[in-house]
């Protein structure tokens, strides 16, 4: 239960899939509600009118159902039948309570549930405008029904019925927008903590995470670390704003090469980038990173029109199951070794 709870909380799929279920579960009380009532007294006009109403709802649910579970969240189709589900709990409803008791019917609550469904998508406005609507439907049923619509006791219960539709229109409306402003704001500050501000790369603690979160799955691998060359003589000779520059810029360039490849790049810090790379042949690595250094080395970066070119350094081996800091050590060790040997260029762990 608190497994569902918590999921509901945090999906919409799972919120769907519980209305869906409550939909279910509802279409069998009122076959039950209207099978009693039937019992107790017979009338054929209801009886089929109810059919027509059960067998519209099979098709229904059925249909949407089937693009519930079996088309991505998100598709065209799976967002047109679970927004259209409310209007159909709202035709459907209009249906079945004159049907099961008019306003003494048990299945009036239902009202209840469809309003706040209503305002999980369209928030206080589609929370009232449901309410509105349903007070109508509220409204017509009473004023048919009612032996004496002007007695006080039909008028208290008349408002007391309208006042509570839109309480729960408003309020359901208040707290869903509450909590899309929560989560909204927590967003922020997700993104914010691990985001890098300059280059807009994944940061240092997304990697460290992305790293520990990827040895447990046992994905398979590649690890990267790459530094610029001589960069600190780029910051003596352009300046700070320049060298921030190339760095926004390197980033840009990581990402557009590994836009449509399996790979993530991350500022590691500094003027140091890290790249998780998930494949299965090296060969497709090496060209890969040859690339990435190619693509950087043939960059023209600019200071005042004046065009230069940065190089950089590459050290990168698989992952062989080792803890996080050892492979970091491992990979490490493997750019050291390609700054001493004369920078712009990739050194490769021994395979074994
Ligand atoms: P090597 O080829 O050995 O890596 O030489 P290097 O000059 O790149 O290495 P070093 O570690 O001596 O210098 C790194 C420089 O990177 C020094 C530091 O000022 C600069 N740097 C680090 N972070 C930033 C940043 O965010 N912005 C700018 N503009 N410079 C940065
Ligand atoms: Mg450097
Ligand atoms: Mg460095």
């Amino acid at each position: 239960m608190k497994a569902l709870l918590d999921r509901a909380y945090r999906s919409h799929h799972a919120l769907e899939v519980i209305f869906s279920s409550l939909r279910w579960f509802f279409l069998v009380l009122s076959i039950g509600v209207f099978s009693v009532q039937y019992v107790e007294n017979p009338n054929e006009d209801k009886l089929f009118f109810f059919i027509v109403l059960v067998v519209f709802g099979f098709i229904y649910m059925g249909v949407s159902d089937y693009y519930l579970h079996k088309t991505p969240e998100g598709s065209k189709m799976y967002t047109l039948m679970t927004k259209c589900g409310p209007f159909f709990d709202f035709i459907a409803f209009s249906a079945l309570i004159p049907l099961t008791g008019g306003l003494k019917s048990p299945l009036f609550p239902l009202a209840y549930l469809i309003i706040l469904h209503v305002a999980v998508y369209w928030r206080f406005l589609g929370g009232m405008i449901a309410a509105g609507c349903f007070t109508l439907v509220y409204s017509i049923i009473f004023f048919m029904q009612a032996q004496d619509a002007t007695s006080i006791h039909s008028m208290i219960d008349f408002f007391s019925a309208v006042f509570f539709l839109l309480l729960i229109g408003g309020l359901g409306g208040i707290i869903v927008s509450r909590e899309r402003k929560h989560q909204w704001e927590n967003s922020i500050l997700v993104e914010a903590a691990n985001r890098d501000y300059l280059t807009n790369l994944a940061n240092h603690r997304s990697f460290q995470e992305c790293l520990r979160k990827d040895l447990e799955q046992g994905k398979e691998f590649y690890l990267a670390l790459t530094d610029i060359d001589k960069f600190k003589s780029i910051n003596d000779k352009y300046g700070h704003v320049t060298g921030d520059r190339v760095l926004r810029q390197i980033g840009e360039i990581l990402t557009t090469v590994l836009s449509n490849k399996q790979g993530k790049a991350f500022r590691y810090g500094g003027e140091e980038f890290a790249l998780i790379l998930y494949y299965h042949d090296e060969k497709e690595v090496k060209e890969l990173l040859d690339e990435i250094k190619e693509a950087v080395a043939s960059h023209n970066f600019y200071d005042k029109g004046e065009a230069f070119s940065v190089t950089m350094s590459f050290g990168s081996g698989k992952q062989n199951g080792e803890r996080p800091d050892l492979l970091v050590e491992k990979v490490d060790k493997l750019l050291y070794i390609a700054k001493n040997g004369g920078r712009n260029r990739i050194v490769w762990a021994e395979v074994g």
